[in-house]
């Protein structure tokens, strides 16, 4: 559901790599350089299937906090303008982080219901049975224990 972005650099010919992925990095730890084609492992990644998911996405009270502590920035910033606005002048650099505040709290708000109403789970039922279609392949298997994973 979120796009993040992952940026390595390649052992072999180091090239610069960014790759689209999910907010907790759920996906294969081998990956391919884009330039030199060489295979990379990549930790950051996690196998689900192996390494089990990210214990905050499931975690719905570290998003409400998340969102009550943003939305708390994002009061104080609309409290200070408004007295900045009262005496005639505002600054934009604390207009624009109390802009950015509300916004990551709506969205940390937003995710937090997702994970209380199921909807997480659901992403979750898909990244693991990506991770298990994976790891149905005997030579994915293979790469991964030469990398040290238990499998
Ligand atoms: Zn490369």
């Amino acid at each position: 559901m979120q796009i993040s972005y992952a940026e390595w650099v390649c052992p072999e010919c180091k090239t610069k790599n960014r790759e689209a992925c999910n907010a907790w990095m759920y996906g294969s730890p081998i990956r391919e350089c884009k330039a030199c084609r060489s295979e990379y492992l990549d930790s950051r990644w996690r196998e689900v299937a192996i390494d089990g998911f990210d214990p905050r996405g499931k975690n719905a009270k570290f998003y409400a906090k998340g969102a009550l502590f943003l939305l708390a920035i994002a009061a104080i910033c609309g409290i200070l303008i408004y007295f900045q606005y009262a005496k005639g002048y505002y600054s934009m650099k604390i207009i624009a982080a109390g802009a950015l505040s509300a916004l990551a709290g709506i969205a940390c708000g937003i995710n937090a219901l997702r994970i209380k109403f199921g909807f997480a789970d659901k992403d979750n039922e898909k990244y693991m049975a990506e991770s298990k279609s994976r790891l149905a392949d005997p030579q994915y298997v293979e790469k991964l224990r030469k990398y040290g994973y238990k499998v």
